[in-house]
């Protein structure tokens, strides 16, 4: 079927979505007894759809993106201005967005020098493997190729993001994958792997036994979230960050942090990392980094890592052997330089702070009144609910409850998100990440709404 689509007339709108458009992560067979929703108009915090209801988005479009809001006219301009202009080169030239972008970028990143565009958070993954992977080629004789990456964590959809993922389920029908990926524990402390007093360090030292097992002199490279996202918004323990970054520097394995999530002001930091005091080598980010007014992904590094590169001009394959042809794009940039300078004039990062500290007394004290409610934790605006059927054996809620209390504040008009379907135990967390911007009434409204749908739920169980 082939249905013209009139975009002035909604009804038109969603045929042609039924007919022609396969969304992400959805089984579309839910479409044969409801429509998809068509989100039309955004504004600040606010979302309309194509039925005209208002919804506070409490995730910020979905998945923690839309750092500064809706509607952001500047964004707008900035790239208009910057496509009628000049719209695209390929990234072996510059461009007057990539190259002020990347000195604002890196005037908030001390010790890092280096950004390399691309489009997507899996894919500036990919160009970090890449990198750590050519590194091991033309330092170590190919040997040192291995790249750890942690249980829980995510770090995309291409099928060497989903190698280096501690989600299963998203990946066991995509084998067989490249070589070289190796998991190493998660560190929720809130269900312990090991019954001791200092759980980061422990859970840190859980890095060190799989490098010793594999072979220091294989190991080039450790992806992980500085705050672990859809795998269960994860903030690792005191003693952890401290202990990662001595046993990179001992065995020379050089850090790669994903800030696909956290980047952008999201803990309240410019970057999650920086809340830890720890020194990555490799820095990956996407979402916010132009709140989803454009494509645009980096991946950045410390001068020593990209002095690897250049070190041996004789060798005429010596440099990094990487294009992203939409890299080159001029509207990326653009859209991120505004973006900061958005964060940085409203102040945001200090409001995710102190909205912050707000959300997460509420969600404390939800907890308290809710036996379902297992545990919350998170930084800044990026919390987490974890749903428990009984708090003293934390047996995990029933997925299908959890998605009914998601369904039950989405009643209540205030988007919010579920982490993914995983291992037994460790999904049905609530996520809550709204944009920077929120107020101490936005925050209220959504710990409001979340604390009814909790009770109405929990009174059917
Ligand atoms: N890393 C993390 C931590 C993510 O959460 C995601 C996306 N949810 C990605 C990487 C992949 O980003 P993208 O979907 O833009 O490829």
């Amino acid at each position: 079927m082939n249905v013209a689509a009139n975009p002035n007339d909604l009804s038109d709108v969603i045929a042609a979505d039924k007919a022609n458009v396969w969304h992400h992560l959805v089984q579309h067979a839910m479409f044969e007894t409801v429509d998809p929703k068509i989100i039309v108009e955004g504004k600040g915090l606010r979302v309309w759809d194509a039925t005209g209801r208002e919804m506070i988005d409490a995730v910020s479009g979905g998945v923690w993106t839309v750092n500064v809001g809706y509607g952001r006219e500047r964004i707008a301009d900035a790239v208009r201005d910057q496509l009628v202009k000049m719209n695209y080169f390929a990234g072996a030239s510059g461009s007057i967005p990539a190259a002020l972008f990347a000195q604002k970028l890196i005037s908030k990143m001390p010790g890092m020098s280096r950004v390399y565009y691309s489009n997507s958070g899996s894919e500036a993954n990919e160009k970090a493997y890449k990198m750590i992977r050519q590194i091991a080629h033309k330092k170590y004789g190919g040997k040192k190729y291995k790249i750890l990456f942690r249980e829980r964590d995510y770090h995309g959809t291409t099928i060497a993001a989903l190698a280096s993922g501690g989600q299963p389920e998203r990946a066991m029908q995509y084998g067989p994958f490249p070589e070289g990926f190796i998991q190493v524990p998660h560190c929720l402390e809130y269900r312990a792997q090991w019954d001791v007093e200092d759980y980061g360090r422990r859970a840190a030292d859980a890095i060190e036994e799989v490098i010793l097992r594999e072979g220091p002199e294989t190991v080039g490279g450790l992806v992980l979230e500085p705050i672990t996202a859809g795998g269960g918004v994860i903030v690792p323990p005191e003693g952890y960050w401290p202990r990662v970054q001595e046993i990179c520097e001992k065995y020379d394995i050089l850090l790669h942090i994903d800030e696909v999530v956290c980047g952008m002001g999201r803990t309240g930091e410019w970057f999650g990392y920086q809340n830890f005091g720890v020194k990555p080598d490799i820095v990956t980010m996407a979402k916010g980094v132009a709140s989803g007014y454009a494509a645009i992904s980096c991946t950045v590094t410390t001068e020593r890592v990209f002095d690897m590169f250049k070190d041996d001009a004789s060798d005429p394959l010596g440099y990094f052997r990487d294009i992203s042809t939409f890299g080159g794009c001029t509207a990326g940039p653009a859209a991120a330089l505004e973006n900061m300078k958005i964060l940085e004039e409203e102040n945001l990062l200090q409001n995710t702070k102190e909205r912050g500290a707000q959300l997460m007394a509420r969600l404390e004290k939800i907890k308290a009144k809710h036996e379902i409610v297992g545990d919350v934790r998170g930084m800044g605006l990026f919390q987490g609910l974890e749903l428990v059927a009984n708090r003293e054996t934390k047996a995990p809620l029933d997925e299908k409850i959890v998605a009914r209390v998601v369904a039950a504040v989405g009643a209540r008009g205030v988007m919010i998100g579920m982490t993914n379907r995983s291992l037994p135990g460790l999904n049905n967390t609530l996520c809550l990440s709204p944009a920077l911007i929120a107020t101490a009434a936005d925050i209220d409204a959504i710990a409001d709404a979340v604390d009814a749908a909790i009770a109405e739920i929990a009174a059917t169980l």
